[in-house]
């Protein structure tokens, strides 16, 4: 597709999208974690909103919740991302993969309630603006083959394609690709756990000197997002944060 035609198609994807939430806040909806009937608002109460638990004072780098002495610090770096750096510049995940907030990601990934995955775009909207940063492109950790079968797609494109609608920063869509499955990292020590998604990725030459928003859902060791952000980096990426809704605890 030629890049003007590309460009017309992506303005009416955006106007459509939206008129799409524009007519979700006119029609009844109900708080996905309570149940409870809303009116004028979508999918989320004020008092469910005010439960979810924030990730708040946390490193920089895996996003492990640190105590409130960090919370003056400009770099919040733990004990443990002091010995190993990580390949990105700084990791945004704004909420703990704790209840409530764990059945909204729960539900949108495994069940494909696309009600929780529009909510979890807004959110991450929200998280967006306050971080307050301007990025060339969105990139996102592209899933394991056999898992996208069984699921029936791949839960960060889907939040990526919604997400730039939503801030206008271009999806690539290829900016990363994945060169091998990876062995599950349940039963791995910490060590093989850090090491086994290396060599996973390939980066595309046209990331060079982009500054690049990685998006995946929820993170865990870090470990796949510091491997994605060295194959950025080494193809010539300007700087590499990394979003995810939710933070697992360690
Ligand atoms: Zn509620
Ligand atoms: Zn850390």
């Amino acid at each position: 597709m030629s890049t003007r035609l590309f460009k017309k198609v992506n303005q009416w994807q955006q106007k459509i999208f939206y008129w799409h939430r524009r007519s979700r806040l006119l029609l009844p909806g109900m708080c996905l974690i309570c149940m409870q009937p809303l009116l004028g608002e979508r999918d989320l109460c004020q008092p469910c909103k005010r439960l979810l638990p924030a990730n708040l004072i946390c490193c920089d780098w895996c996003a492990e919740s640190l105590s409130s002495d960090y919370a003056k610090q400009q770099l919040r770096i733990c004990q443990q991302c002091a010995k190993t750096p990580a390949a990105f510049d700084k990791v945004l995940a704004p909420w703990l993969y704790k209840n409530p907030f764990n059945k909204l990601v729960w539900e949108f990934k495994y069940t494909k309630n696309l009600a929780a995955g529009y909510l979890l775009v807004d959110l991450l909207f929200d998280a967006l603006i306050e971080h307050n940063q301007t990025y060339d492109c969105l990139v996102v950790i592209p899933g394991q083959k056999k898992r996208i079968q069984q699921r029936g797609y791949h839960a960060p494109s889907w939040l990526a394609k919604h997400l730039s609608l939503l801030t206008g920063i271009p999806f690539l869509k290829n900016g990363l690709m994945r060169v091998k499955d990876i062995e599950s990292q349940q039963d791995l020590n910490r060590k093989a756990r850090f090491l086994n998604p290396k060599g996973a990725f390939k980066a595309m030459p046209h990331i060079a000197g982009k500054k690049v928003l990685l998006l995946d859902d929820v993170i865990t060791t870090g470990a796949s997002a510091h491997w994605a952000a060295d194959e950025l980096k080494k193809q010539g990426a300007a700087s590499v944060d990394v979003l995810a809704a939710a933070k697992t605890a360690r």
